[in-house]
């Protein structure tokens, strides 16, 4: 590889790993200068919301445990409500995806300072993106006020994240780290951390599918999902997450598994524009083909292979295609309309890629 010109931007995040890390949350409250913070949680995490309440000491308020898929308005108008009658000063958010939009939501508008604590391999901790629904259209914005401040990751809170959803929030992750290989604004730093998490994704995968609580394995996952959440928040997606938005935001399907049975597909729709990149999805995860490699490891890990299996109707995909194409996203190769069909038709069947023809 010739190194060319590039960009970077090191996200300014302050990050806390390990286990049983949650116990410094108080301490890094404190760093942030907060002294009523409100904890976040979906209703399903309340308990875990309580303990962290509990572990602030005098420096937490109270939980809101309302969050949504989906950031939707009238959930964070009503946290917005308790932000304001409590005089909070900043805000503790501990679950996937959904609790850090929230969080996200909030600080976009008022610029609290935000301790995220994730539990799931989503990566949204890392970015500095919201996207949010009103309406039923989902809206999604980038400023620095949505960043966090402080991510504790804590591997222990991941052990009884339910094994469907860690396998399929692992594809999610990767799928981040794919699409930073080959972005236009990629950059080798970038690239090196997208192929470690790959890696270590890649390695954890198989052993949390077949013992949840593998420790080793929970702790490399997240350390994976960590990096790939760097490179989603560094820079910019293509032709997978605009397929992933359109089957999301049009068909309502759950976000997690239409990554996992996305990816391989998206790989074998660049492989032969991106060969670099795709070459080191491959190193990454030890297989001949990165396309076909991917779909028989999510397949064996029991991830969902077929879009027509989680909801898609089949009626929809020539309206998705349409979508795909209609305000497209740059990617290593045009997307042509006919071919993002097959794509779609081969997602919605749950065909191995054809890429792995070439095996
Ligand atoms: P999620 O946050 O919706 O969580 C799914 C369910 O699993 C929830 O009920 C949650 O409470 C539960 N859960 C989470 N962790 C658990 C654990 N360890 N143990 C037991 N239960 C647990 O799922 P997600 O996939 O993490 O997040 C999806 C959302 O995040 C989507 O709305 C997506 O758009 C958004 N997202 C945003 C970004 C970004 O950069 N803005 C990046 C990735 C995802």
């Amino acid at each position: 590889m010739a190194v060319a010109e590039f960009v970077y931007n090191s996200p300014p995040i302050r990050v806390v790993f390990g286990f049983g890390t949650i116990g410094k949350v108080a301490d890094e409250a404190s760093r942030l200068g907060m002294r009523r913070a409100l904890v976040l949680s979906t209703p399903e995490q309340r308990a875990d919301a309580e303990r962290v309440l509990r572990l602030l000491g005098d420096r937490g308020r109270g939980v809101f445990a309302g969050a949504r898929m989906h950031t939707p308005l009238e959930v964070t108008q009503e946290a917005m409500a308790t932000v304001g009658r409590d005089g909070i000063d900043g805000t503790v958010a501990l679950g996937g995806g959904s609790t850090t939009g929230l969080g996200k939501a909030i600080a976009w508008r008022t610029d609290l300072p935000q301790i995220v604590i994730p539990t799931t391999y989503a990566g949204s901790e890392m970015t500095d993106l919201l996207g949010e629904t009103a309406g039923g259209e989902k809206k999604t914005r980038r400023d620095p006020k949505i960043r966090p401040e402080t991510v504790v990751y804590d591997v222990e809170l991941t052990l009884g994240l339910p094994p469907k959803l860690s396998v399929t929030s692992a594809l999610n992750a990767m799928a981040h780290a794919v699409e930073g290989l080959y972005a236009k604004d990629g950059n080798p730093v970038l690239s090196l951390m997208a192929e470690e998490g790959i890696r270590a994704l890649g390695a954890a995968l198989p052993a949390f599918a077949r013992d949840p609580r593998n420790r080793d394995a929970r702790g490399d996952a997240l350390y994976g999902a960590w990096l790939c959440g760097i490179v989603l928040g560094s820079s910019s997606i293509a032709i997978h997450h605009k397929l992933c938005h359109v089957l999301g935001g049009t068909f309502d399907l759950p976000h997690a598994e239409t990554h996992a049975i996305i990816l391989p597909h998206a790989i074998a729709y660049n492989a032969a524009a991106a060969p670099e990149a795709i070459g080191r999805v491959a190193r990454a995860l030890g297989v001949k083909n990165a396309a076909a490699g991917l779909f028989d490891m999510a397949k064996a890990a029991g991830a969902p292979t077929a879009l027509g299996a989680i909801g898609m109707p089949e009626a929809g995909l020539d309206q998705a295609a349409d979508l795909a194409v209609a305000d497209p996203y740059w990617n290593p190769r045009p997307l042509e309309r006919d071919a993002i069909r097959a794509l779609l038709d081969d997602a919605w069947r749950g065909r191995r890629p054809k890429a792995a023809s070439s095996e």
